[in-house]
């Protein structure tokens, strides 16, 4: 991977040149008392990432120093996400409270030191006495106790002779520190509660700033990556690791910014007041950012793993985008899923002309995704479509099935509305259709134009199933609470309608074409009833709605940026500058261009590309578009890619070493794996083939396998050239040249016989 090194990874790997440390060792460390989150999926990657990356080991260790909100159940929780993300921790799970013992020497020891004081002041006291930002603070009274006595009193604490909050055992470091924090810290509380894992053996337990540093250091960490919350408690732990005398190497905190994510709520403590209050199901409730509502609903582990990756490690606390992580699923999901057919609103047409019944083959996967396999479709005089794709009246634009307008059946026939039957209500109960015999998709010969391609399944072969169809949780971006909740968010549909083979599969994620991407449902999911959980739509609909809501009046004075009032807002003169370079030096086109001219990074990405490789036009187009978006989408620190990488991409295009086509896929490969674009040609076997004797036998085939087209087209039907075309081109995996199958398929097709 190329992706450019984050802070922390340069960190480390600075720390392993200079011989710091022989073996990073990172850990995961978190409090057992809640489900871990899509915000706890950063960290993992993080730190077993960084592990795994340096050829390290990452621990897991529940922070288990607060018996009264922490449980067993958390802790399998927690195991099932990080193995679930792919991830292995080294050895056994590991526990603070395995550290308890040796984590009392540690407070004794400082005690002796005469670094740590029992203290006995209330707990509003002990907030009066830290001062404020601007005010010093004032040490405690109890704080000038002999060792003797801070021993005594420490053991009684231990043996449970003192009620909860008595006393506690501070750090004596500085009240008067600008770290508030710093202004002796607790170490120890009493809680007279049973412990999940230790029950009642211990009646006082360590606070966060003591256990933690020390546990890094008793397991051997070398880097402690936390979030930026942690940032003023890194002189603690500092402090206590030095005063300490410990043998060295010793652990250092790094922190990096916590990942927020719009629409949802992210904390532990806001997530169980909703699976407590029953505004959900459980833990694993779709609906959640939680992992195991993630697995739930279908999300794949890779998916939320790239996702991480892609937002990068930072120091400055951010909110993503919802739809950048939907992005990441879907980008997963479309190259690894069958496509198949569900009509979810189903109503019902019988083909008046066709009798008896066939089984149409039909591919689970589009050309351009590279994977195989294919089912037959069961078809019959009766069929499902789906409400919406029929309209009496249809709107201006409506390319489905009308009374006056034909459309096709997906990879079947074309079919025309007859008639259309009425309940006593005077709602359609069925359409009456008529097919064209000579339309089969893959060989029609009808001649007749239809706008679009409709999903439909046979009404006997399919199947019902339930469908759960998710939205955001939340209705607004930064949700504050419950009455944030979206009321929306889950809708069950009952009477959906799939296909045979999707009951069949042993696979348990689809597309629905047309509708989505869904997983069979890992709970509920039975034989008489099949429930399938949407994992997410095909596209962004909640970017169109912003789209629209950003062109409709209401928010016309937020979007001021490119355009005012309607009017597109004029090039600075540097801009000019280069919009007149781009224009009349390098003739490219001006709304390429215009493009360029208005984004600085694009522009510098476009000339740094150009320096590498002399094709403006080509790299100029590839530039503004794809790079364009990429560019939108991670920002120019993030991008897996750099000029001259593009330039390789281009050079091999214009070599005619790949098809458009398919650099288009090595970009996206680019994107993901940061890798370089000829090895990617080369590890995915994506050479163009221009050769003609490679190219000959698929064309032999395409014209064998279709006859009647041969013979249509030999009798003047010249409209079917591009027809032989693309089955060529589709049959060698989008790698034949394209010129080249032009020319062979107009010499076998005018072939006098
Ligand atoms: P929450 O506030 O959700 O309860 P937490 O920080 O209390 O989270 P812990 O169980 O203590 O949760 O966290 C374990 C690890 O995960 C810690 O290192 C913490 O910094 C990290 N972490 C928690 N939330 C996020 C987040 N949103 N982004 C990145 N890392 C996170
Ligand atoms: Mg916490």
């Amino acid at each position: 991977m190329k992706v450019k090194r984050d802070f922390l990874r340069k960190i480390v790997e600075e720390d392993l040149r200079l011989g710091k440390y022989k073996k990073v060792i990172t850990r995961f460390p978190p409090e057992p008392n809640g489900f871990p989150h899509i915000g706890h999926a950063k960290s993992i990657s993080i730190n077993f990432g960084i592990a795994k990356e340096f050829g390290g080991l990452c621990n897991l260790r529940m922070d288990d120093t607060n018996p009264t909100t922490e449980d067993i159940r958390y802790v399998e929780a927690l195991k099932d996400a990080v193995k679930w993300l792919g991830f292995e921790w080294n050895g056994d799970v590991k526990y603070t409270s395995d550290y308890f013992a040796q984590l009392y020497e540690y407070a004794k020891k400082l005690i002796k030191m005469k670094k740590a004081y029992v203290d006995s002041l209330n707990e509003d006291e002990i907030k009066e006495y830290r001062g404020s930002v601007t005010t010093h603070g004032k040490r405690s009274k109890y704080a000038n106790r002999s060792v003797e006595e801070n021993l005594y009193l420490f053991e009684k604490m231990k043996e449970g002779k003192f009620r909860d909050g008595e006393h506690v055992l501070r750090a004596k470091i500085d009240m008067t520190s600008p770290n508030m924090k710093m202004r002796d810290p607790l170490l120890y509380r009493i809680r007279r509660k049973y412990h999940f894992r230790t029950k009642d053996s211990w009646n006082i337990y360590p606070m966060y700033d003591f256990a933690h540093c020390l546990s890094d250091y008793i397991e051997g960490i070398t880097h402690s990556f936390c979030t930026l919350e942690f940032e003023n408690n890194r002189e603690i732990y500092d402090w206590i690791l030095d005063n300490l005398d410990l043998k060295s190497p010793r652990p250092y905190q790094y922190e990096f910014a916590r990942l927020n994510i719009n629409y949802t709520v992210m904390s532990k403590r806001k997530l169980l007041e909703l699976v407590k209050g029953g505004y959900v199901d459980g833990w694993d409730d779709p609906r959640l950012p939680t992992i195991a509502a993630f697995k739930r609903r279908g999300y794949t582990p890779e998916s939320i793993v790239n996702f991480c990756e892609s937002i990068g490690v930072a120091k400055a606390n951010s909110v993503v985008d919802m739809s950048q992580l939907e992005f990441s699923i879907r980008d997963d999901l479309n190259l690894k899923v069958p496509r198949v057919m569900c009509v979810v609103n189903p109503i019902k047409v019988t083909i008046e002309n066709y009798d008896g019944f066939e089984e149409i083959d039909a591919p689970f996967f589009p050309p351009d995704v590279p994977k195989e396999g294919s089912r037959k479709l069961p078809f019959s005089k009766e069929i499902y479509i789906d409400r919406d794709d029929f309209s009496e009246n249809p709107p201006k634009g409506y390319f489905r099935l009308t009374p006056f307008q034909p459309v096709r059946l997906k990879y079947a026939y074309i079919i025309s509305c007859q008639k259309v039957i009425r309940d006593a209500q005077g709602n359609i109960k069925e359409i009456v259709a008529r097919y064209y015999p000579d339309s089969k998709s893959g060989s029609d010969t009808s001649g007749i134009r239809v706008k679009s391609a409709i999903h439909w399944v046979e009404l006997k072969s399919s199947k019902r199933v339930e469908l759960r169809i998710y939205d955001r949780l939340f209705k607004c971006e930064n949700p504050k609470g419950v009455e944030d909740l979206n009321p929306n968010s889950l809708k069950i549909i009952k009477n959906a309608f799939v296909e045979p083979s999707v009951i069949n599969s042993n696979e348990v994620r689809f597309q629905f074409e047309r509708e989505g991407y869904f997983y069979k449902e890992p709970v509920d999911y039975c034989e008489a009833n099949p429930v399938f959980n949407k994992i997410v739509s095909l596209k962004d609909s909640w970017a169109k709605k912003a789209e629209f809501r950003q062109s409709s009046n209401i928010s016309k004075k937020t979007n001021t940026k490119e355009q005012i009032d309607g009017e597109v807002k004029p090039l600075t003169k540097e801009e000019q500058l280069l919009f007149d370079r781009y224009t009349q030096e390098l003739k490219l086109n001006s709304e390429v261009a215009n493009t360029l001219a208005r984004d600085k990074n694009l522009a510098i990405f476009f000339e740094e590309a150009l320096k590498e490789f002399d094709l403006a036009p080509a790299i100029a187009n590839i530039v503004s578009n794809e790079v364009a978006r990429e560019l939108k989408q991670k920002g120019a620190e993030r991008l897996s890619f750099e000029p001259k990488d593009i330039a390789k991409l281009v050079k091999m295009i214009d070599k005619e070493l790949i098809s458009t086509k398919i650099a288009k896929q090595v970009f996206e490969e680019m994107c993901k794996s940061g890798d370089d674009p000829e090895d990617i040609v080369k590890r995915k076997d994506l050479m163009q083939i221009s050769e003609p004797t490679l190219i000959l036998p698929i064309v032999d085939e395409v014209l064998a396998n279709n006859p009647i087209n041969v013979e249509k087209y030999r009798s003047g039907n010249k409209k079917l050239f591009g027809f032989f075309v693309g089955q060529v081109l589709k049959l060698s995996g989008g790698k034949a040249n394209p010129k080249v199958v032009n020319e062979l398929v107009e010499q076998k097709l005018n072939i006098k016989l």
